[in-house]
């Protein structure tokens, strides 16, 4: 290989010069560094030398922007080597989602993936939410696009296909139907003998459905209808009938794209300048089924680059694989990509940029819903940052307040004091950043020293935002800035206190009383701010704090459910703390030992059959409400995608939120009986 020469950037400094001259020409990942350490990109090469060394080089390329802007803020490069290209994927995608570089494209969470799991194993299967794709021998079906788009496909599954919906622990120890069975939406296999086959055909036409086989669904079931009517259960065939009609419904709103019967992601991109919208189209069985988009800005490196990290992140974090993935453009190393795609599917994938015909023409038609997605982000990215600029002038901020951290303290149960974190991004919530903290350098109530230990405690993970937002008043506020000032980071960050509206004056039967409204205080004036009524700009203050209340109100009900549950286990007889902490250790969480079956909890060292029965047993009777309520337990779970079954890892999965959904299913059931 014939070496470049480099172009040695004006402020570029001796090592990393001497640095660009040794790197090796073997695969691995580069970690672009900023003057103060900071991981501002992370690539990959198959050769890492021509690679790095390509971004200083003249004549290729070199108009691209960033590169004056590495120039400004470059620092160091560290690379990693491995042995091949797909081990050089695999880091790259733990590395940008430990570091977060600022220039990398970078999947929020994987919440997004939302798509159904069918464990066909199960004697008689369900349907469930799930947020990742597992090894696991089940089916997947999806992604779906959003929440909104899964719930119409399982509104008509639910209706029309007559599966349980109930969770695995439930069927097992209902003793009644619930009111599915009474609607004549599910036979009911916790109490009646439903022959196997009977349920199965139902779990087949689920199938069909699912693929998009919609058609031949439709044929089998106009064959059953007419047998039905023949034999004379005119029942059976309404049923059939209604059950073909919204299979056809569905079918009128899917557009038929493609001739072949094939799964295939669709990849499309617009770009301008630093902005970057990409859109998958998602095509399931010949159909267009969904779409989604996503939008960056502040992209500074090449296209293709942020493109192929963009498809591996994509699958990497549990995306369905389908069987053919059509870019936009080429990328580095499509053949290992394809290897691994395979390799994780279990079946051979293709990845290919299409030049011509069909396949060309869905790609444009990606790029242009690509195209379309950007403009409106954009939009929405001005309004936002009106809005920003507003209230940086309001408050008379530092900066812009693109990034704002809120902090809300609270007590559980009078001694346990805990804070949430909640953040911002550009006026839109960033649920990457929520935290919860425990508060441990004291016991008792005292607001502002929780405040200076979890305000010293985020300074300490670094990375700061641009504003902290302090739920409270001025000495709230004060506390704040002592843990700024105890840090060292004074100045480095701007800092807010949000006060709620209260009643002023006399309550009593003849006084008269005022409402002082929601104000925020900042650090040098005396007086606090108030906003006109409705000012958008102290909407997004005013969203944060309600935000932090909420996250903190989960975060009460997930350690009140965990304290009362545990207090249960510690009655189930013969389940000492060895054998309970054996439960936990096996199961996880308190949530799912409930779950848990009998055969389950039987895998845990020291539980019998006997004993695992009895723990199911009493575990079921100590949620004696619930019990045999009209309602499956774990319905709202199975069929709302809100509630994430199977992956509800995250704070938020609380008791309410359960609550809130089983309501709701409710309702959807009562309204559409
Ligand atoms: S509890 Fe309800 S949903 Fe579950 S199997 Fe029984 S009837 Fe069906």
């Amino acid at each position: 290989m014939i070496d470049v020469p480099v172009v040695l950037f004006p402020e570029m400094d001796a090592n990393l010069r001497e640095k660009l001259d040794s790197l090796p020409t073997a695969p691995g990942v580069y970690l672009m560094k900023d003057r103060e350490g900071n991981v501002v990109y992370v690539g990959k090469a198959v050769n890492l030398r021509s690679r790095v060394r390509s971004y200083f080089q003249p004549g290729t390329s070199d108009t691209r922007s960033f590169v004056p802007l590495l120039d400004r803020i470059l620092g160091d490069i560290e690379v990693i080597l491995v042995d091949s290209e797909k081990e050089a994927l695999l880091l790259e995608n733990t590395l940008i989602k430990r570091h977060k570089p600022r220039f990398n494209v970078r999947l929020r969470d994987d919440k997004s993936y939302i798509c159904l799991r069918l464990d066909e194993r199960h004697p008689y299967p369900r349907l469930e939410v799930v947020r990742r794709i597992r090894q696991d021998g089940a089916r997947y079906f999806g992604p779906y696009s959003s929440a909104t788009a899964i719930r119409e496909t399982l509104r008509i599954i639910n209706r029309y296909f007559q599966l349980r919906t109930c969770t695995d622990a439930v069927l097992e120890r209902r003793t009644r139907p619930c009111l599915l069975y009474q609607i004549k939406r599910c036979p009911a296999p916790c109490v009646f003998d439903v022959p196997q086959e009977e349920y199965r055909r139902s779990v087949r036409e689920v199938v069909l459905f699912l693929e998009g086989k919609e058609p031949e669904l439709v044929e089998q079931l106009r064959v059953r209808m007419r047998q039905a009517a023949d034999e004379l259960r005119f029942e059976d065939a309404a049923r059939l009938r209604d059950q073909i009609r919204a299979i056809e419904r569905s079918l009128e709103r899917q557009r038929m794209v493609f001739s072949e019967f094939v799964d295939q992601d669709v990849f499309g991109y617009h770009r301008e300048g630093p902005h970057l919208a990409f859109e998958i189209l998602y095509i399931r069985g010949g159909r267009l089924v969904s779409a989604r988009s996503f939008y960056f800005s502040g992209q500074e490196f090449p296209t293709e680059e942020l493109l192929s990290s963009f498809v591996d992140q994509y699958y990497g974090q549990g995306a369905a694989i389908p069987d053919e993935i059509l870019l936009p453009r080429e990328i580095e190393g499509l053949e290992s990509r394809e290897a691994h795609l395979s390799e994780q599917r279990g079946r051979k994938v293709r990845v290919y940029v299409p030049r011509r015909g069909e396949k060309r023409r869905l790609v444009e038609m990606a790029n242009r819903n690509a195209e379309q997605a950007l403009v409106e982000a954009r939009k929405k990215d001005r309004t936002n940052l009106e809005l920003l600029e507003r209230l940086q002038r309001k408050l008379g901020l530092s900066r812009l307040p693109r990034r704002i951290e809120c902090f809300d303290v609270s007590h559980f149960q009078g001694s346990l004091v805990v804070a949430s974190q909640v953040a911002a991004l550009d006026g839109e919530p960033d649920k990457s950043r929520y935290r919860h903290y425990k508060i441990k350098s004291f016991q008792g109530q005292d607001d502002f020293a929780a405040i200076h230990e979890v305000i010293s405690r985020r300074i300490e993970k670094g990375d700061l935002p641009d504003l902290f937002l302090i739920d409270g008043g001025k000495g709230q506020l004060h506390a704040a800035r002592a843990a700024l000032k105890d840090a060292g980071v004074l100045g480095q960050v701007d800092l807010a206190a949000i006060a709620e509206s209260r009643i002023v004056g006399d309550t009593g039967p003849t006084g008269t009383t005022g409402r002082v409204p929601d104000r925020v205080f900042v650090p040098g004036l005396k007086d606090p701010i108030v906003f006109a009524p409705n000012a958008a700009e102290f909407y997004v203050l005013q969203r944060l704090r309600d935000e932090a209340h909420r996250f903190a109100i989960t975060f009460h009900q997930k350690l009140r459910r965990a304290v009362n549950f545990r207090s249960v286990l510690e009655q189930i007889p013969g389940v000492g703390e060895k054998r309970r902490k054996a439960l936990l250790r096996h199961f996880g969480s308190l949530r799912r030992i409930r779950a848990a079956t009998a055969d389950e909890i039987c895998e845990v060292e020291g539980f019998s059959r006997a004993l695992a029965e009895r723990v199911v047993e009493f575990l079921a009777r100590s949620r004696d409400p619930d019990r045999d309520s009209d309602l499956p337990e774990g319905a709202a779970q199975s069929m709302d995608p809100d509630a994430a079954v199977g992956e509800v890892v995250e704070d938020e999965a609380t008791a309410a939120a359960e609550e809130a959904e089983a309501s709701r299913m409710a309702q959807d059931v009562e309204s559409s009986a």
